[in-house]
Parts: C-alpha cells; structure tokens; sequence
C-alpha cells in the first residue's frame, strides 16, 4: 500500500475544513483537494472571534489578499479581550500587544523595570498599551501617515468574523483555487482496521489517498475510529447565543467578558452585529434558568433568539490515524474563552500541510506521529492557557468556588512558582519554553499579567521596596502619553469604511 498523498477528500465546509483545503492545496503543488459539505445548511453562528496569529496565517501562510477580504468579509479589528468584570476585579484588558507592554528583558529601553510598579501604573487607564487605548477610543487599527506612505495599520490585532461572510469569502476562494466543492452529505464511512475504504453520501460514493474530518462536533469520520479522547477537567458544556443590529459608530474593538453565576459572558461587535453569549456548566443550572440569567444580562436580545450550543471539552490523542485526519471542532475544543478555536484549527491546517510538503507528500507512521505531537501539546497549551483564569477566579457561587480546584499542569504550576519568586522576570527556564516554540497560546508573561490582573501575589515584590523614581515616572508618562495621543489620530470603523474603503 502506497504511502503517497495525492488526492485528499476534506468532509465538512465550515471554516476549518475550508481552510484544510486551502493550506493542504497551497503548500502541496498539484495535489488535488475537495470538500463535501450539505452547502445548503446554514453556517454556525458560533467562532466569530479570532486571536492575534489569525492575521499571519491568512494573509501570508495563505497567501489572502488582505484588502479583497477586507472588502468581503468586513471584519471588526479586535484590539483585545476586556474583562470587563471578571469575578469582581477591577476591569482589565488581555491587549494584543502584551509584547510591548512586557518587553523582552533584552530589549528594554528607557522603561526599564516598569513593571515593578505594576499596581501603580498598570491599575491607571492612563498607561495603557495601543491596543488597550484603541479599546477606550473606540478606534481601528488603521491611520494615515503620509510620513509612512499613506493609510497604515498597526499590526497586534485580530478580527471579529461575521460567519456567513467570512465562510463564502472562503468558499470563493476555494473556488478560485481549483479546489472542488461537492454538493453531499456523508451519510456512511466505510472501514477496516481503522482504515477508510470510502465514503457514502446521498449523491455519490468518495474515495481518496487522505480523508479529512471537519464535520465539527458530529465527528462523522472520526467516531468510525478506535481512538483515546482525552477529555478536560472543565465543567462548562453548554453555550446560549444571539445576536442583535450594531451600528458601526457603537463598535467596541475587543471581546467583552463579563463573569455569570454559573459560567461567562460574551459580547462579540462585527460590521453589523452584537454577538452575545453565555457560556456556563449545565451541572450548576438548568437550561432554563441559564436562558433566563442571560436575556437579563443582555439589552435587545429577545428570549425567542436564543440559540443553545453544546461542547465537550477534549481532544483526540491521535488527531491522524491511517489514512483519516481529524480538524477543527472534530479533532478538539477547549472552550470559547479567549477564543482560541478558530485560529488554532487554521495553525493546525497550516502544520499539516506543510508537513506533508516537507515530507514530499508521503505519509508514514512517522509523518503521523510528529503531526499527533504537536497537536496534542498544542491543546495542552491552551487548556493551560484556560485554566489560570479558573485558578484565580473567585466568584461567589458553587460554580466559581468549585472551578477554582481546576487542575492545573506541571508546566502551569511552575510557571505560577516562577512568578512567585521573581515577579514579571521573564528568564523564564528554558525547560518550560522550549518545547512550546511553535505553539501559540504559551507564553511566560502573558500569563503572569492576567495572573496579576487577578490578584496574583509575587514574593519578590512583597519583600522588597521599589520606589517608582520621578526619571522613570516621566519616562513611562511620555511614553504612554504619546500613544494617547497616537491612537486619537486613528480612524474608526465607520470612518475606515465608509471614507477610506468607500464601503457601506
Ligand atoms: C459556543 C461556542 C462558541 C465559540 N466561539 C468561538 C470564538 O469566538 N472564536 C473561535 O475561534 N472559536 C469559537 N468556537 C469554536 C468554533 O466553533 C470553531 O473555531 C470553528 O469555527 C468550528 O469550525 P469547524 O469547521 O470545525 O466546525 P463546524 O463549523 O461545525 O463545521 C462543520 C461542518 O461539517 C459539515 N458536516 C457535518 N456532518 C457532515 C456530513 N455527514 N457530511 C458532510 N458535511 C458534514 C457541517 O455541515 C458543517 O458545515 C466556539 C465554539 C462554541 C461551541
């Protein structure tokens, strides 16, 4: 049996089947790539808020022209997460530039150390990063600079997706791209010894080198398989959505999180909508009492609208077994807090198809393994990411007491010692970076500034006096000032859209 990849059969056009298609196509010269899915079903309304990287892989792993998505998709930039009450801590931001705001310790200039003084700077809405200050302004990304050339966008953002948008914007692109769409539903999956004979659907039978599953949480391919799912020690299972008419003008460029009684809150502003959702744990409430709780939360949102989704939190230890490879929601999902879903679904496109080109399409035990690796560590990464807001969440109800013994990994624990004794340091011991490099979602600082955020102590800073001198003080007030100042100057959505697209 030949272990050569020529042709791949992708089940399921939501977005992370659509962007296998696309990575697995653009990385594999000559490949021939096709997606089933019931086209006609409407797109879940779920997935509309992305992180950082999303910019990346779009537009340069995928090659995406920035300007024609913009135009079709007509994304809101997202500046940051804002907890904007995170179990009773005063309100702060998970900004999209944490790199700048906790610089490298190689590379600090003149706010050398300004960290120590955490509380008395960062707790100030007058020291907030560019992202954090176009929260407040209300402000896009983009501004003109005749010294830079013209219209120019700062880059530490990620977007708010409308899903019908960007799903057809995707379609068209496969489309464009000599990838098949085929009008069917998968209905039987032939196998023998984990191994897919073919597919059955209504209107044809699939046969290929490679199967891709992106049939979500249905899992069709995938549940054919003997596989271990790993499963998470996160209560939430359960999410109500809906969503109401924004005007661009009320447009708040961050993922707005507010703390429930039994889970969280989302407020999610695209081009024409407020996306609005709660996410909570079906062992603390009943579905009616949660629909409840969340029509009182939300302004405009009619109880008739509501719409349920469930989750399990997990993954599949081998998302790549014989000649099947799991993606998207049908590989895994941790939860939608901060959002992590849809741009790791597109990293881990991205990571299998350019494993498959590096390997000359061949895919072998070993091939197969490596992708396995690096998949399940990148879950890890983000439930550790996940479970520090759980650790340091001390909400009032047994929901909130209880979700505080989460379970947290080694490599959490360490980092929570780490910080313990030497503050926002970020000589991190190589031993706990190392191994997560190629991994987005884990990183040493970024961690302890939510940590601090929620009341986190350092030993280090409660054992000795740091007096904020009047030298630093202007340092950091010129700097921060300047990015006031900068970011004032920055268009809005309405104005970048309707002035500078020309779009309405
Ligand atoms: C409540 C909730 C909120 C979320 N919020 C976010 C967020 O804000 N940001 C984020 O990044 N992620 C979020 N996610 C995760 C998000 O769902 C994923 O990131 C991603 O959008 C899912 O894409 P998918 O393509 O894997 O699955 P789906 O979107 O479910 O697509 C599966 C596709 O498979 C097709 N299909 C199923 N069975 C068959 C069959 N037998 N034959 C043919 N086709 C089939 C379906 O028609 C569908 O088109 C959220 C998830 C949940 C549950």
């Amino acid at each position: 049996m030949s272990d050569q990849i020529d042709d791949v059969v992708v089940v399921g056009g939501g977005d992370s089947g659509l962007l296998a298609a696309l990575a697995l196509k653009k990385m594999n010269t000559g490949l021939d790539v096709s997606v089933i899915d019931d086209f006609e079903e409407d797109v879940p309304q779920v997935g509309k808020s992305t992180f950082l990287a999303i910019q990346h892989i779009l537009h340069e792993d995928l090659g995406i022209d920035e300007r024609a998505f913009v135009s079709a998709v007509k994304p809101v930039w997202k500046a940051s997460v804002y907890f904007r009450d995170w179990c009773g801590y005063p309100p702060f931001h998970y900004p999209f530039d944490q790199n700048r705001k906790f610089p490298n310790p190689n590379e600090r200039d003149t706010n050398e150390g300004y960290h120590y003084y955490y509380d008395e700077l960062h707790n100030s809405t007058d020291h907030q990063s560019k992202c954090e200050e176009m929260v407040s302004q209300g402000k896009s990304p983009w501004y003109f600079s005749p010294r830079e050339g013209g219209t120019r966008k700062y880059d530490n953002v990620a977007y708010h997706l409308n899903t019908e948008r960007f799903n057809t914007f995707l379609r068209d692109l496969c489309l464009d791209r000599d990838i098949g769409l085929i009008d069917d539903e998968v209905v039987t999956v032939d196998v023998a010894n984990d191994r897919i004979q073919r597919l059955r659907g209504r209107n044809g039978a699939y046969e290929a080198d490679l199967y891709v599953d992106a049939t979500g949480f249905s899992r069709v391919l995938k549940r054919e398989q003997s596989d271990e799912f790993h499963e998470f020690d996160l209560p939430l299972d359960s999410a109500l959505n809906a969503r109401s008419d924004l005007s661009l003008d009320e447009v708040v460029p961050a993922t707005v999180i507010d703390t429930g009684d039994h889970g969280w809150f989302w407020q999610i502003d695209t081009f024409d909508n407020r996306d609005r959702g709660y996410v909570y744990a079906s062992e603390y409430v009943s579905e009616a009492a949660a629909r409840e709780e969340f029509v009182d939360h939300c302004d405009g949102i009619a109880a008739e609208d509501v719409v349920k989704y469930e989750f399990t939190s997990g993954y599949h230890e081998r998302a790549w077994v014989e000649n099947c490879v799991a993606i998207g929601n049908a590989e895994g999902f941790v939860e939608p807090l901060q959002s992590t879903g849809l741009t790791a679904n597109a990293k881990a496109s991205v990571t299998l198809a350019t494993l498959l080109s590096g390997h000359g399409r061949v895919a072998d035990d070993a091939v197969r393994e490596r992708y396995n690796g690096w998949v399940s560590r990148s879950w890890e990464a983000i439930y550790d990411f996940i479970s520090v807001h759980y650790a340091y969440a001390d909400g009032g109800t047994e929901f909130w007491r209880d979700v505080q013994d989460i379970e947290l990994s080694p490599r959490t624990e360490m980092l929570i010692e780490h910080f313990d004794r030497h503050g926002f340091d970020t000589h991190v011991d190589p031993a706990i970076h190392s191994e997560h490099d190629d991994l987005l979602f884990f990183r040493a600082r970024h961690f302890y500034a939510l940590m601090r955020n929620m009341g986190a102590t350092s030993e280090f800073y409660e054992t000795h006096d740091f007096e904020l001198s009047d030298a630093v003080r202007r340092a950091v007030d010129q700097h921060y000032g300047a990015i006031e100042d900068d970011v004032a100057d920055h268009y809005d959505h309405r104005e970048y859209y309707h002035g500078v697209l020309g779009q309405h």
